[in-house]
């Protein structure tokens, strides 16, 4: 390590440890007395969040949490499970642990919700009324839409899906590994839809890449990167830095291709291009299934009718995270209908807005907080070595830590942002601390 960065890692670990301790907000300030009837469906990372907040805010609101998955996922892991640098249990913890006592978890599966009567029903057939709904589901992954795709596939036949939660990401490790050892074409792609942690379809090329160079098969491996946008990421200036990365690197680039259909026997893919199909022979394919809202949310009337048609994220005030035609209603995480986010690193700073307004509206009055649009990538480029890209709705870039981690630097102090820092902060979220 040099100077200079052991004096980064000394401010990392300042501001690492004085977001897990040091912040008294919610249990400081004083309770607001109430009755109210809080729904949050899912127990993902935002909607955990947001409970452990509001137990501490209110006093006497009935609160409750519905998720049928007992086993709670750090999602932004599976990255390193997918290429062998972190075991399947890294990313899985029990979904009880981080619920507050004052929540009452309901373990079943949201089917419909109903905004005119203010219920939501469960597929096992209980009717919740509330006065206030949160909407935290996150989204779903439309194997579907790929054909000749299914999961079962994954691991096997050079098809890798890390997307699809920690035992595919193993699977997807079982394939990429190979490819690294016996070379041959390899290709990464990326969904047409909004997306989760837009970043990680380039850190698995990147990862995986390094991995062939490190065991010596450079030579043996063609990369290339497949995706259906014009640019490489959707800030302008980091795209040109991939640029520059993936030309360094002679990872070929296909853009404007979107991937509709695998033959898994003849290892073939068939891409839309705009004008027609193309069709890429391949020894590795990274699949990122296209992303949508869950079903009972496309059907409950309050996606956006002009925007994301296909994908129904929920129509929401993008600063306040609140419905524009339901007010008691809101959207948080990956679900939620804003211009950027999807990673946990939006949820981060959209749960404390969501609280403002909540408490503020039970107690009478408006709330003030706002969501800007914050996200962040810290974009792996090889092992140790990371970009901690963070940036707002303007795609201004916004570092936490200016003068101490450039953004656009390959460095290991944003690797370890990464590695080690992200699962802390992400925990100390889950709890309502950070
Ligand atoms: C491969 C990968 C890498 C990532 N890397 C990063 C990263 O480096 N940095 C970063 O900040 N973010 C990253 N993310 C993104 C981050 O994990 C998500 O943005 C975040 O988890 C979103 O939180 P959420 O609460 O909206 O959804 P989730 O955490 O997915 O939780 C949704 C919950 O809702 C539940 N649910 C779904 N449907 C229903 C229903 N019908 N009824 C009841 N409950 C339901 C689910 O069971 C789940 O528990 C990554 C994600 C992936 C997949």
């Amino acid at each position: 390590m040099n100077r200079r960065e052991f004096l980064s890692l000394s401010a990392l670990g300042g501001a690492a440890s004085l977001a897990l301790v040091a912040e008294p907000g919610p249990a400081a300030a004083t309770a607001v007395p109430t009755s109210a009837s809080i729904v949050i469906v899912g127990a993902g990372a935002a909607g955990t969040a947001l409970a452990n907040r509001l137990a501490r805010r209110l006093d006497g609101a009935k609160i409750t949490i519905i998720d049928p998955r007992r086993e709670h996922l750090y999602q932004p892991g599976l990255t390193l499970v997918a290429t062998g640098l972190k075991p399947a249990s890294y990313v899985v913890s029990d979904t009880a642990r981080w619920l507050p006592d004052g929540v009452t978890w309901l373990p079943e599966r949201v089917a419909a919700v109903d905004a005119e009567a203010k219920t939501v029903s469960t597929q096992g057939g209980q009717t919740l009324s509330y006065d206030w709904l949160v909407l935290a589901p996150g989204l779903v992954l439309d194997n579907e839409a790929i054909e000749g795709f299914s999961l079962d596939l994954v691991g096997q036949n050079g098809i890798g899906a890390l997307y699809a939660g920690p035992e595919y990401a193993a699977r997807t490790w079982s394939a990429a590994s190979a490819f690294t050892r016996e070379g041959g074409v390899g290709i990464f792609t990326r969904p047409a839809t909004e997306m989760k942690c837009a970043g990680a379809p380039l850190k698995h090329t990147f990862l995986v890449d390094d991995i062939a160079r490190r065991a010596g098969n450079a030579g043996k491996v063609e990369m290339i990167y497949a995706a259906p946008q014009e640019a490489l990421f959707s800030v302008p200036i980091v795209s040109e830095k991939v640029r520059m990365l993936l030309e360094d690197r002679r990872i070929g680039t296909q853009m404007q291709r979107t991937l509709t259909a695998i033959d898994p026997g003849a290892r073939r893919a068939t891409f839309a291009t705009g004008n027609g199909t193309e069709e890429i022979d391949y020894d590795y394919i990274h699949v990122i299934q296209p992303q949508r809202a869950p079903d009972f949310v496309r059907q409950s009337g309050l996606s956006w009718a002009d925007k994301w048609v296909d994908q129904g994220w929920v129509e929401v005030d993008r600063q306040t995270l609140r419905h524009l035609r339901y007010p008691d209603v809101f959207a948080l995480g990956d679900v939620a209908g804003v211009p950027k986010g999807k990673t946990a690193a939006s949820v981060k700073w959209q749960v404390p807005v969501v609280e403002d307004h909540l408490v503020a509206a039970i107690a009478g009055g408006e709330g003030t907080a706002t969501y800007d649009g914050y996200t962040s990538c810290p974009m792996i480029t090889r092992i140790g070595r990371a970009m901690l890209v963070e940036f707002d709705y303007n795609n201004d870039l916004v570092p936490s830590f200016p003068g101490v981690i450039a953004p656009l630097e390959e460095l290991w102090i944003s690797w370890l942002m990464k590695e080690v820092a992200l699962k802390a902060t992400y925990n100390a979220m889950l709890r309502g601390r950070a």
